[in-house]
């Protein structure tokens, strides 16, 4: 999530509320913060904070007695109209949970999780407030609907009903906007649970189910729980009897790249239904960066794997997708499978990158990346 630093004067509670520039009608100012750029600040009662540059925070501080003022030192250019934005009381720090103008928009639905995944890039917690209540609002809060939003974690099944409910309020809410669950899939080994997702969403819903490996052995030791392959897969079974579009998200890593194309082959061996293959580098926070020397793989090293998987999967019609990848790290023919999957707050490229003809068409990096990134990154100039 893009976050803003910032201080805050005279507030005392916290605030989840949209972005606007103009001035709103009074009933609907309560859901909304003021973003004043401008030295006349009319009425502003009824807003539940105004939004100000750092250098016009001692102006506007005398003007506005008695409503709190958020004032943001860089990049209030990066808030738009309509985008979503929280505070926590004594943080300093302005979060922006939902970005109009971002392709990639999420409900982060927990950070709770039933397993432990060497690559995790968020380390799994237990939630320490109510993020139920917190997304209900966020929906509510959201508008326009944007063409997508995913529903990630944790393991957001986790949830039970709860998820339930948020499905039923975003069809309630967003009927235009089309939902992406991303899951380990282990709890979707209870058909009944699959059910309720089913007539809750009403074919509104896809589900991205995780698997690393073709067999038991290697999946479950990369996600740290015993038994989770055949919950994934017994879960994926599930979804196809509901009719669900179904993708299947692969993180490749050192431990898995070996037996790429074996893994494609049991896909189209078992999995038949699956409609989306998604091949996806490493993203290097938390978890990932704990097990750095166990898991990293400079992506040049399996670009044959990858190439085989990914013939394998389209003779055989799948649709496949290779995420968070640089171009000069594939080879050429996968180009075209190449997507720009990395959230646009936390995607950088390398001072190299400028000469590169292909910018325009590469992924790019995560900033994890400074970490350690292949050693193969080469402008193309062809
Ligand atoms: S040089 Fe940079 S922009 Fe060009 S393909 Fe490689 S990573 Fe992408």
């Amino acid at each position: 999530m893009r976050r803003l630093k910032c201080y805050t004067l005279g507030l005392n509670k916290p605030i989840l509320a949209k972005v606007t520039h103009n001035t709103q009608k009074r009933k609907l100012r309560s859901d909304y913060v003021l973003l004043a750029k401008e030295k006349r600040l009319g009425n502003c009662k009824g807003y539940q904070a105004v939004i100000v540059e750092e250098a016009r925070a001692e102006i506007y501080g005398e003007k506005l007695k008695n409503l709190p003022l958020i004032v943001v030192s860089d990049g209030l250019d990066e808030l738009n109209e309509h985008d979503v934005v929280q505070i926590i009381t004594n943080a300093n720090e302005l979060l922006i949970p939902y970005e109009c103008q971002s392709p990639h928009n999420g409900l982060f639905l927990t950070s709770s999780c039933n397993s432990r995944c060497v690559m995790c890039p968020q380390k799994p917690k237990p939630d320490s407030e109510d993020r139920v209540r917190f997304n209900k609002r966020l929906i509510e809060l959201i508008a326009p609907g944007p063409e997508y939003l995913t529903l990630s974690g944790g393991e957001p099944t986790l949830l039970g009903e709860q998820l339930i409910y948020l499905i039923e309020a975003c069809r309630n809410k967003l009927p235009q906007t089309k939902l992406m669950l991303l899951t380990n899939g282990r709890k979707l080994k209870e058909i009944s649970f699959v059910n309720k997702l089913a007539r809750a969403s009403q074919g509104y819903l896809a589900v991205a189910v995780a698997l690393y490996a073709d067999t038991d052995l290697e999946h479950d030791k990369i996600v740290g729980a015993s038994g989770a392959f055949e919950e994934a897969l017994k879960g994926c079974n599930n979804l196809a009897l509901y009719g669900f579009q179904i993708e299947i998200r692969i993180v490749i890593m050192e431990l898995n790249y070996m037996r790429l194309p074996q893994l494609a082959d049991f896909i189209y061996r078992n999995l038949t239904y699956v409609s989306h293959i998604a091949l996806m580098g490493l993203e290097l926070q938390e978890l990932a960066k704990e097990n750095l020397e166990k898991i990293w793989i400079d992506p040049y090293q399996y670009q044959s794997q990858l190439l085989e998987a990914c013939h394998l999967l389209l003779r055989r019609g799948f649709r496949v997708s290779i995420y968070n990848h640089q171009l000069c790290t594939i080879p050429q023919q996968l180009w075209p499978l190449s997507r720009k999957s990395i959230s646009t707050w936390k995607n950088i490229y390398l001072p190299i990158c400028e000469k590169c003809q292909e910018k325009p068409n590469c992924g790019g990096f995560f900033t994890s990346a400074l970490t350690r990134h292949s050693e193969h990154i080469l402008p193309i100039n062809i």
